[in-house]
């Protein structure tokens, strides 16, 4: 089915992707035009137990395991901005010149106004200001794409990437940022504890993750693609730890998390509806 509307994400590592995988596979197969940008290969990350990685080849298996998820979800173009991860706040991996926290903003800006200016997406999304749970990347990208939005319309921007590249300026409609209401966790906390299940510890994690449910203006219900994004999760196999707080969480449970995907209305430039929002293209002619 063509469709005139075109989707881009902005995100840091490879599996950032997961908090909107519905609702880019919902969008694609109805024949929007998705681009996911992935501005490291998340080389710096954990290795789950038992998967055939090195550090020093970490970044091409996750390379391979975005592409394979991004199959997955229908995503038409995947583009890396070959930076380094900046591993977790406070690391030595954050001084690393190569990595995305070091690395010029208006660098990374440039190279995402390119890539909107190519694809001409309506509608952008990214990490909010807080990057999910304060990761340098996340915090990063955002403020990129951020940039990008307010720019990448511009000819004053980067005019060489119009004069050279025959890219004409283009004005993104609309920004959206990740959320993850609180909501969505008490019923995690609600749910185990009608299955008797003790979760305090992952909980209190996700709790400082979770946002007041009145900052959220859009609710995506993709429903009908749990088992989707299950499968395009499980493409991260280097990022599957059995450790991990997501993985306490019984699948049953995690499964009634999956079925609707928040996400804030940041910045737009079209009248935004009365009330909850439930389509990012609401407004846009
Ligand atoms: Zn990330």
């Amino acid at each position: 089915m063509a469709n005139q509307f075109r989707l881009l994400g902005a995100y840091a590592h490879p599996d950032d992707e997961q908090g909107v995988s519905g609702l880019m596979h919902k969008y694609a197969s109805e024949g929007v035009d998705v681009t996911l940008v992935c501005a490291t290969r998340g080389e710096a990350g954990e290795i789950a137990p038992g998967v055939n990685a090195t550090p020093e080849n970490l970044g091409k298996v996750r390379e391979d395991e975005l592409r394979c998820a991004a199959e997955k979800i229908g995503v038409n173009n995947v583009y890396f901005l070959d930076y380094r991860d900046s591993g977790m706040m406070g690391t030595p991996e954050n001084n690393d010149p190569r990595c995305l926290w070091q690395a010029n903003l208006f660098d990374v800006t440039e190279k995402l106004a390119r890539i909107i200016r190519r694809h001409k997406p309506h509608v952008m999304l990214t990490f909010d200001a807080n990057g999910g749970y304060g990761h340098p990347d996340h915090i990063q990208i955002h403020r990129a794409a951020l940039m990008a939005y307010f720019v990448a319309g511009d000819p004053r921007a980067y005019p060489e990437q119009i004069q050279r590249e025959d890219l004409p300026a283009w004005t993104v409609s609309k920004l959206y940022w990740g959320a993850f209401p609180r909501s969505r966790f008490e019923k995690y906390a609600a749910l185990a504890k009608q299955a008797n299940i003790d979760l305090s510890v992952p909980l209190k994690e996700f709790l400082k993750r979770a946002l007041p449910d009145e900052v959220v203006t859009t609710k995506i219900d993709v429903a009908d693609y749990v088992d989707l994004k299950l499968s395009a999760l499980f493409c991260h196999a280097s990022q599957q730890n059995p450790n991990s707080i997501w993985s306490k969480i019984p699948q049953e449970i995690r499964r009634e998390g999956l079925k609707v995907e928040t996400v804030i209305r940041a910045e737009s430039r079209v009248l935004a509806p009365q009330g909850i929002e439930t389509d990012l293209f609401t407004g846009i002619a």
